[in-house]
Formats: C-alpha cells, structure tokens, sequence
C-alpha cells in the first residue's frame, strides 16, 4: 500500500542504488547529514543545480556548498593550501566547510558558485551521505533542504513539509545528530569564519589564528542574507512573552514547564540545544502560536552559533 509519504524511503540498498541513478541522471533527491538534512544535485550539472535553486527559491547570488566523499575527489576542482590540510586532517569527514579558491579546470558548474573564483567544499560525515558520495562519480551541490529563507529540515518529515511531493527521493536518515548548518571557515586569506557553528572559533584557533578584522562573522560570503532560518512566525531576543499564546524558548533548569514554555536544553548543554533549535521552532509554528520570545543564551562556544541564527530569525 502506498502511504501519504510515499516518497520517503527508509535507507537500504535498494534505495541507494535508485539514489545513484537518479542523480547521474541530473536528478534531486534529499539525504540526511549530520548537520542538516540537504537537497542534492550534481555539482558538474547545469541542469541539476540550477533546479536546487529553482526547487528552493534560492537568490543565485547565494553560492552552494559542494560534498565530497574525500580530498582526493576533490582535487581537481579547488586548490589546496597548507591551512586546509591542517584542518582536513583534524576535523574531516565533519561538519566544517572550506572557502578554497576554485581551479581552472574545475568542473563544477559556475551555476553552483555565483559565478566566483571561490568555492565552498565539505566532507559529510553521516554514513548514508558518505555512501552515496562513495558510489557516484562526481561531487554533489547541497544547500540544505527547505525553501529558501526558512528553518533548515533536521529530519524527512521537515523536508517533506517543505517540499511535498517536488522531491522523488527523501531519504529517512532519523533526526540529525547535530542539527544546525556546518562551520564556514575561508582559507583563501587570512582564515577567517564566516558562519559560525559547532566547530568553534576556539577549536580553529588552536591551529591557526583566526582573522577577526571586518568585526565577527562578516559577510564576505554573498548569501549569508541577513533574514534566514525564519520560522514564519516573529521571533524576539532576550525577552520574556506576557501571553500565553506566545511561546518562549528557554534554557537551562531554572525555567518551569509552562505550556508555552519549550526548554532547549534543561541541563544547559548547549549541545542539546543545537540539535532541538530548528525542531523547536519548527514545533511552535505547527502548534499554532504567534510569536516566538527566547530567553538569553549564553554566547560563548557553540552558543555564538544558535545566536548568529537565532539573530537571524529574528531579523
Ligand atoms: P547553505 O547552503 O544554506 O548551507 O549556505 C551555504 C553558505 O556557504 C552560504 O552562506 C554561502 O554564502 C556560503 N558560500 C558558499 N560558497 C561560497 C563561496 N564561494 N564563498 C563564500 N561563501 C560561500
Ligand atoms: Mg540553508
């Protein structure tokens, strides 16, 4: 019997090899990372990438991230310097993604960068992305997998509220280990952040200094537009709701169990909070509530990361 997600598949090996066909063939489909669950297409397709950003409603000045399955695949399309081995071999396959400058005979799609002379590289690390990556031929353009300006899917479900049946394949992959978008990091200058995320300032910094001039996480990257990961709905910092059909995201034990109140993290680990960020709020919208208060969240470590897209929800 064909149920109402019938284009949600359960992964196995049937599933990845209709997977690898339908993305030779210039195909989409949706795969669990470990960050975010991402929409998939070959990077060296015209046709396929600029259907992601048709797919998504993606401005085409905002550039995607290509997946790799290791540095060798990647060679070809970018050029290397000593800051990316250092960091490749710390941090990768993980959720770290590199600005390198793009080679000339790279055979990625310009469609994919904005037409830069730069280009964004990751290594997943979840298990049935590195097993589609391993199995196909070319490197895959994946920005992750909702419509543009919203909050990013952290399992099949999120995607297919996002995008119904417009996607033949969403893979179940459960819900993503760690639930916000990779560290951004260029290397084609001084290394500088450009998105912060679970791969901390800190951690870069026991390699390298990371370049803080231009103040914080400064747009150098074209489509870190300042209005994303929106949930549809206001959401306002720092303050606390005074009525009970708004809804307020709170952290730590100190906080009571309202019905309104949705507690990212009881034992503060901001960890934890991460990973329920985007379903929270996700959950909130569905219930029905009008607005979205959040309590301070301490900006230190990953915490900088939840801010810098809680900033941007509520822009
Ligand atoms: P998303 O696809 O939503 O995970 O976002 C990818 C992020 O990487 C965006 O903020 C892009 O602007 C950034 N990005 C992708 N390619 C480049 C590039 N060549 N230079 C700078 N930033 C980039
Ligand atoms: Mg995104």
């Amino acid at each position: 019997m064909k149920n109402f997600y019938s284009n949600i598949y359960s992964f196995n090996l049937r599933i990845l090899k209709k997977t690898v066909k339908y993305l030779s063939q210039g195909n989409l489909v949706a795969i669990p990372t470990e960050t975010v669950y991402g929409l998939a297409g070959n990077a060296y397709s015209k046709k396929a990438v600029k259907n992601i950003f048709k797919v998504k409603k993606r401005p085409k000045k905002n550039p995607l991230i290509i997946h790799y399955h290791n540095i060798s695949d990647a060679e070809k399309d970018v050029i290397f310097n000593k800051n990316f081995f250092l960091l490749y071999k710390k941090f990768c396959p993980g959720p770290l993604t590199f600005i390198l400058k793009k080679s000339k005979n790279s055979k990625i799609t310009p469609f994919a960068t904005s037409s830069l002379k730069t280009v964004a590289i990751r290594f997943p690390k979840n298990r049935i992305i590195r097993s589609v990556l391993k199995l196909i031929k070319f490197p895959l353009a994946m920005p992750s997998a909702n419509l543009s300006s919203g909050l990013s899917p952290v399992n099949a479900l999120d995607v297919f509220e996002e995008f119904k049946k417009k996607i033949n394949i969403i893979i179940d992959g459960g819900n993503t280990k760690i639930g916000i978008e990779s560290t951004v990091v260029d290397l084609t200058g001084k290394p500088k952040i450009l998105r912060p995320g679970i791969i901390t300032k800190s951690k870069l910094n026991r390699f390298f200094k990371i370049d803080l001039s231009n103040n914080k996480f400064k747009i150098k990257s074209p489509g870190m537009l300042k209005k994303h990961y929106s949930p549809g709905i206001p959401v306002i910092l720092n303050k606390k709701p005074k009525y009970s059909n708004h809804a307020y995201i709170v952290f730590g034990k100190k906080f009571q169990n309202y019905k309104n109140y949705f507690n990212l993290s009881k034992k503060a680990d901001l960890k934890e909070a991460a990973a329920n960020l985007y379903k929270t709020m996700r959950k909130i919208k569905k219930i029905g509530y009008k607005k979205i208060y959040v309590t301070k969240i301490p900006n230190k470590g990953l915490g900088l990361a939840i801010n810098d897209r809680l900033k941007r929800a509520s822009n």
